[in-house]
């Protein structure tokens, strides 16, 4: 069966195809940088890139653009109590954002678009609003009349033709079910950053920031525009309010919406306090990569309750997926191909395609992994797994690894370096430890490489190993 996805516009699993042969268009809601974003944003973030990889994939080019929110009404009151400009302010966390990023393998978008270098087309936006009369202003400020708009409410699926015309809100995110005019220009109160326009000094609204950057760098139409789910309203309705009418053409083909990280049955929000950060996690000394497969493999249409038994699932699901791959490279086998086996490899491979396309059902395309991987440390028990089925299996393993990007080990001495305040944290001695006996399991399967790199990723972090005939010593620097 075809790639398809569930669209939030239609409410329907739908076929994909984009507009443009062998061409995605593609947009993301990127992070808010007032802090560091924690796992649940993340969570999110981790579903866009199993989007993105399993997208090119499929054999598709992709041109995806991310924001980066540097302003906001929380940023500029974070600076100027800390009496710093906006940039200053946000540089730390916009570079926090992708080092993170990266620390969780997630591809880099084509174009990441910072809001407050693209002020010019949001300003043309705007222009355009108001020259089409979807526009009025109140104090200086510019509001969206969304009484203007008759499609108002068709992606949240909410029926806002009740709404009281004038009523207004100026903040950048409101209440569900309380459809309000919203703001497209802000007008500058005190010493605010501001920026000149000819509908008077300020500074964009939240909304306006995505439609005029989206459709700047991929045209009237895109053919994927993604988010979390509590951006579906107000924030991507009101996206489709400012695009569609400057263009009288369709926004968005297909609205993906990831649900929520929870944790103790709330969602993970800045908020609410009960967040971690992946600097917290890494902190505690967990991996990179199980808090990669513990965010990609629950499908991102469900609520994933995060627990620290989960990552450590996580961990050993990596685990058993690394010991397959290491008993592929170092058992001796009989010699040939089983044929029956590299028939199973295929159909392995068949599954896991068929559980991506299938909306990104990754707890699918896992279970078909896990099964096939059972049934081989089966056959090469008994003898009938041949030597030339090791490329076969390898296949199947790299496939899954093109998309879960777990199976390489992170590189210790670029993780856990920091905690949550960005300061340093040294490992604990049960890490060394643990370090230590991942070493002696490398040097008995005569992976000396990879035992060499322990010992001098610990050495760069102050840990010091001493082979002696009673076993490995080690003392701090
Ligand atoms: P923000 O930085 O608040 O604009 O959020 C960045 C992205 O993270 C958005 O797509 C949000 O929908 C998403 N997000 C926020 N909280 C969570 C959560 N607990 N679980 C999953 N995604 C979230
Ligand atoms: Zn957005």
């Amino acid at each position: 069966m075809a790639l398809r996805f569930y669209n939030t516009l239609t409410q329907e699993l739908q076929d994909f195809r984009p507009l443009e042969d062998g061409k995605v268009r593609m947009y993301t809601c990127g992070p808010t940088v007032y802090n560091f974003v924690h796992i649940g944003n993340f969570r999110t973030f981790t579903f866009q890139d199993i989007l993105r990889r399993w997208l090119q994939y499929r054999g598709y080019h992709l041109n995806h653009v991310m924001n980066v929110t540097d302003v906001d009404d929380k940023i500029i009151a974070n600076a100027a109590r800390e009496q710093k400009s906006l940039e200053e302010y946000t540089s730390v966390y916009t570079k926090a954002f992708f080092e993170d990023a990266a620390t969780l393998r997630l591809q880099q978008p084509e174009h990441v678009a910072p809001a407050t270098k693209h002020i010019p087309a949001m300003i043309d936006s705007i222009e355009r609003l108001v020259a089409k009369g979807y526009t009025y202003t109140n104090d200086g400020s510019t509001y969206y009349r969304i009484s203007a708009f008759p499609d108002y409410g068709k992606l949240s699926h909410n029926d806002f033709s009740g709404i009281r015309s004038g009523a207004r809100v100026d903040m950048d995110e409101y209440d569900k079910a309380d459809a309000r005019d919203f703001v497209l220009w802000k007008a500058r109160k005190g010493n605010e950053p501001f920026w000149e326009t000819p509908f008077g000094e300020g500074r964009p609204g939240w909304h306006i920031e995505c439609s005029a950057m989206a459709m700047s760098y991929l045209g009237e139409t895109l053919d994927i525009h993604a988010g979390g789910v509590d951006l579906i309203f107000p924030h991507h309705e009101n996206e489709i309010a400012q695009s569609e009418a400057i263009t009288g053409k369709p926004f968005a083909r297909f609205w993906l919406h990831a649900e929520h990280l929870h944790i103790e049955s709330q969602k993970m929000s800045k908020s609410l306090g009960n967040f971690y950060t992946l600097r917290d996690l890494l902190g505690m000394g967990f991996h990179p990569e199980s808090i990669r497969y513990l965010l990609a493999s629950v499908p991102y249409r469900k609520k994933l309750n995060f627990t620290f038994e989960g990552l450590k699932m996580a961990a050993k699901s990596i685990e058993r997926l690394r010991d397959f791959e290491l008993r592929l490279t170092s058992t001796r086998l009989p010699p040939g191909r089983g044929e029956a086996i590299a028939a199973r490899s295929q159909e392995a491979i068949r599954s896991f395609e068929e559980g991506m396309d299938n909306d990104l059902n990754t707890a699918e395309a896992l279970a078909a992994i896990f099964e096939y991987v059972r049934a081989m440390n089966s056959e090469i028990n008994e003898g009938r797994f041949k030597e030339e089925n090791r490329w076969d299996a390898a296949r199947v393993l790299e496939i899954f690894d093109l998309i879960f990007d777990v199976l390489k080990p992170s590189d210790i001495a670029l993780t856990a370096q920091v905690n949550g305040k960005g300061e340093s944290v040294s490992l604990t001695d049960a890490e060394v430890e643990s370090y230590i006996e991942e070493r002696s399991a490398a040097k008995k399967s005569r992976d000396f490489a990879r035992a060499d790199e322990i010992r001098a990723q610990l050495q760069e972090r102050g840990i010091t190993l001493e082979d002696t005939k009673d076993g490995v010593r080690w003392k701090r620097k």
